[in-house]
């Protein structure tokens, strides 16, 4: 990430007074964390309307819908890698951020101008501007650290519920203003709190101190001609790329070849970028990189969230009401898996405290990531045993297997995050957070495939037809999470050794 301290070159002075913090949390993590959670609001905002919308209102076909979701979703993460690579080398953390998040406010208001119309150019603005702010503000959190501060995973799991408070919020308020109101509510409402991230993020990052100017544009400098010259590139570049990727995204076999491409390119820039590392530094990148690797399968099954449980939420569950209150099928497929993170998270790492010495590592804790979303899927798989004559299941049910998946997202997302800031060495942050995210890039194309194989396309397929065949592919994913999860199991007292991991 831009401007990390070299670990030769003394810390700055401010620096150092923010990461010699007293307490458990950094106070510049409270602000990341609110900025970060109304990008997010707007996000999953957007995510958790984009299957349903495709197919009642842009009346595309559910697979082809799931797909395209796919392809979305995947330019999302994709994005995130490059915009990593330009805070690094030119715009500095701070100009990424708040230029990404303007990016994809302008994306949300382009599409609540005229949803049916002008839906994807939109979204092509949210691909952009999600790569700018993405991974930059997930790596401001790491620098807030220094390198043996063991405060850094409870840092990363209270970002993480500032990420899923936002998530849970946008998850229901879009979607019900969007299916009650009109989807230009829906979208209005994701531009208009990306707005209130940004305003948060520009009126708080003079607490960073040193961190995040642009290396162009050293703290305290005018910006040479050059400079200038090169940060406006970047910003009529990342402009000139929207058209760029509507024909890629709207087309897939563009969005194939694209995603051939991107992962051997990211790989071969990470190779170069390991160039001048110590025997200790690559090991514990491999590590890193075999994490990563195995997250895209994670994400593969995770990410039917907008997908197909999208479409067996919208097609067969029941509205119920509580207390009076009715609560849509879609918001609890959106909302309740922030949900359980901000109540579980908590419990989570007190159990992780509480082992103390035996508190697995965290290539262990992956596989049980696995384990844990193997067990939410197996009770996906159920709902069609739970259906009525309509094909309509049950709800809590649903929700139970979210619970399930859900505990299996915190033994890995939050980790992962945290680990890949613990694995690279500071100058390989930015790349680091790109490859982690590319890698949901990559979970997010397969989730679409993977839902579209899913989908019985039978015009004549009987609604219950329709719903034994997303509960079949469920099954299947449990049996290959299953798989997954034994492989890590396998390879972990190797990865072990390989990344000095002492817990
Ligand atoms: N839910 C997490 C977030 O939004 C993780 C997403 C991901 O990496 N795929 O940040």
């Amino acid at each position: 990430m831009a401007n990390s301290d070299a670990s030769s070159a003394p810390l700055d002075p401010r620096l150092a007074a923010i990461r010699n913090f007293e307490g458990k949390y950094p106070k510049q993590l409270w602000w990341l964390f609110l900025s970060e959670m109304w990008e997010r609001f707007c996000f999953y905002g957007m995510r958790g309307v984009l299957t349903v919308f495709m197919v009642e209102q842009l009346l595309i076909k559910e697979d082809v819908a799931s797909e395209q979701y796919g392809a979305i979703q995947a330019f999302i993460y994709a994005m995130t890698f490059v915009g990593g690579f330009l805070a690094d080398r030119v715009l500095g953390f701070r100009r990424s951020i708040v230029w990404g998040g303007l990016l994809m406010a302008a994306g949300s208001f382009t599409i609540a101008a005229a949803p049916q119309h002008l839906f994807y150019i939109g979204t092509c603005f949210t691909i952009v501007g999600t790569g700018f702010f993405k991974p930059n503000i997930s790596g401001v959190v790491g620098l807030l650290y220094h390198a043996g501060d063991n405060r850094r995973d409870a840092g990363f799991a209270l970002f993480y519920s500032g990420i899923n408070l936002g998530a849970f919020l946008g998850g229901i308020v879009c979607f019900e203003l969007g299916d009650r109101l009109g989807w230009e509510w829906a979208f209005a409402s994701a531009g208009l709190v990306m707005v209130i991230g940004v305003a948060v993020f520009t009126a708080t990052k003079h607490t960073l101190g040193p961190l995040g100017f642009s290396p162009l544009i050293p703290e305290g400098t005018t910006a040479s001609p050059r400079a200038r010259n090169t940060l406006l590139g970047v910003y009529a570049g990342s402009l000139l790329a929207i058209p760029a990727i509507l024909l890629l995204v709207t087309n897939p076999d563009y969005t194939r070849a694209f995603m051939f491409a991107v992962g051997p390119i990211a790989l071969i820039w990470f190779a170069l970028g390991m160039r001048g590392c110590t025997r200790e530094q690559v090991n514990k990148l491999i590590v890193a990189l075999v994490l990563i690797v195995f997250s895209i399968f994670f994400w593969a099954f995770f990410e039917q969230a907008g997908t197909s449980l999208a479409l067996v939420a919208r097609n067969h569950l029941p509205t119920e009401s509580l207390a009076g209150i009715s609560i849509t099928p879609n918001s609890v497929n959106n909302s309740s898996n922030s949900l359980f993170v901000i109540l579980f998270s908590p419990l989570l790492g007190l159990l992780w405290l509480r082992m103390g010495r035996h508190e697995p590592g965290m290539v262990v804790k992956f596989a049980f990531g696995f384990f844990f979303v193997a067990a939410g899927f197996y009770v996906f798989s159920r709902l069609g045993s739970y259906a009525d004559a309509k094909a309509l299941s049950s709800l809590t049910v649903f929700s139970f297997a979210w619970f399930l998946a859900t505990v299996g997202e915190l033994c890995l997302s939050p980790i992962g995050l945290s680990a890949m800031t613990k694995l690279a060495p500071q100058r390989m942050f930015g790349i680091i957070m790109g490859l982690w995210f590319l890698a949901s890039a990559y979970g997010q194309y397969f989730a679409g495939l993977l839902s579209a194989a899913m989908t019985d396309t039978d015009p004549n397929a009987t609604p219950m037809q329709k719903l034994n065949s997303f509960c079949e592919g469920f099954g299947n994913l449990a049996i290959y999470a299953v798989g997954f999860g034994v492989a890590l199991l396998v390879l972990s007292p190797v990865l072990k050794k390989l990344a000095k991991d002492q817990s």
